[in-house]
């Protein structure tokens, strides 16, 4: 079956067209400035990417313009859309309702809709993106594959906070976790890649991507996740702060005349290693500033190195033992200097690295030494393939 995978934001939507049963993708691209002008980005599979400017007033005309494109006489992967079988969507929040993906129903619309306070950025434009291929191209089942799911049988020690208890039931303010979807995916494949059952193993997946968090997996069960009620806890990511002091936000309120708007755009958009370095969000920018003398950006990499073996540490506690971890996402799978930095902090684990797998980039390699205690690798997270997989064996 051929799955159209949808990944839709406010003002831009990734896709992916991919057969599942060779698990190829045939097209790839994006959509961007969606509400401001437009531009699409295609790139079938083994070609150059094809960038159009289209005027794109609302995602109607993007997901048109997506659907014109994979099924364009010239560069087209399919000959019409009667050969896509399915849509899978990624949707950020499913809340405490969706502890998996599920077939889109108008009920399960307004349930999404129910959980759109918690993610008010993100759960409407994904809804945009169901509502528009419903409208064009009615009939073909479309599946909700939620980045909160795989979180959801955390304990609940685990998932509540230090505040008061109504705020809980009232407000259904608890940790929720994010990336599901790729922590999924990359824990089953160590599980595969080690040859033993997935229910027997301990594994932290560590994905360290622009945003990042780090999961711990026991008994076949996420058992812990570092992002909270929102992608904004726990490590210190690309520009977002993650663990801070409360009392800050009302410090620097206070210092910098800003209201709680602006103290979030600051945790959110101005801190991280972009906010700690004052160069960059991009880790290969970082590295080319600390190998050149940038202080700033020798500290953001060192903070952020530091705060992902804590996590570890934790995870370690949480799950007492570990068997497996893993490395994924941009700066997981592509930045050994990272890698080595927190696995220096993991030598009381037993873990010892193999300096020459971890120099090399971009595949499933195995950076651990074969005495090594804890099975260290690096998995490519591929997301869009896990809603693919979704979708599929849903319809
Ligand atoms: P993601 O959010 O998973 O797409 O990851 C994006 C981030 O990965 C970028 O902002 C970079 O910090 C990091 N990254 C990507 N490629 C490299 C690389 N070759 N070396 C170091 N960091 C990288």
């Amino acid at each position: 079956m051929k799955v159209l995978v949808i990944n839709c934001g406010s003002s831009s939507l990734k896709y992916q067209l991919i057969d599942s049963e060779t698990e190829e993708a045939l097209a790839t691209g994006l959509c961007e400035r969606i509400g401001i002008d437009g531009r699409l980005v295609y790139q079938p599979a083994g070609c150059d990417k094809i960038k159009t400017d289209l005027a794109m007033p609302t995602h109607n005309e993007a997901i048109q313009f997506v659907l014109d494109a994979l099924t364009n006489a010239d560069n087209g992967v399919i000959k019409s859309l009667d050969e896509v079988g399915a849509i899978g969507h990624r949707i950020v929040h499913g809340g405490e309702k969706f502890t998996k993906s599920v077939v889109i129903t108008d009920e399960v619309i307004a349930a999404i809709e129910e959980c759109n306070d918690l993610a008010p950025l993100h759960n409407p434009a994904n809804l945009i993106g169901v509502r528009t291929c419903q409208k064009l191209m009615p009939g073909k089942p479309n599946v909700a594959v939620f980045d909160t799911a795989f979180h959801q049988t955390m304990p609940a020690k685990a998932f509540t906070y230090g505040l008061p208890y109504e705020y809980y039931e009232k407000y259904a303010v608890r940790r929720y976790g994010f990336h599901g979807t790729s922590h999924d995916f990359v824990s089953h494949r160590a599980a595969e890649i080690v040859g033993k059952p997935y229910e027997d193993l301990k594994i932290i997946v560590a994905h360290l991507g622009n945003g990042a968090s780090i999961s711990a997996i026991k008994d076949g069960k996420c058992q812990d996740t570092s992002m909270g009620l929102t992608p904004l806890e726990g490590l210190v990511m690309g520009t977002r702060s993650g663990d801070i002091d409360p009392s800050i936000m009302e410090f620097i309120a206070k210092k910098e005349n800003l209201d709680i708007a602006g103290i979030m755009n600051v945790l959110n958009k101005q801190s991280g290693v972009q906010g700690i370095s004052q160069l960059s969000s991009d880790f290969r920018d970082l590295e080319e500033g600390a190998n050149a003398g940038n202080d700033k950006a020798q500290l953001a990499m060192e903070v952020f190195a530091y705060r992902v073996a804590k996590y570890i540490g934790s995870y370690v506690a949480a799950l007492n033992g570990v068997d497996v971890i893993a490395f994924t996402a941009g700066i997981g799978e592509n930045a050994p200097t990272i890698r080595k930095m927190v696995l220096g902090y993991l030598g009381y684990l037993g873990i010892s690295v193999n300096e020459e797998e971890n120099g090399k980039r971009g595949d499933e390699l195995l950076i651990s030494t074969a005495d090594s205690k804890v099975k260290v690798y690096v998995i490519p997270t591929n997301e869009e393939l896990a809603i693919c997989r979704a979708t599929v064996a849903l319809v």
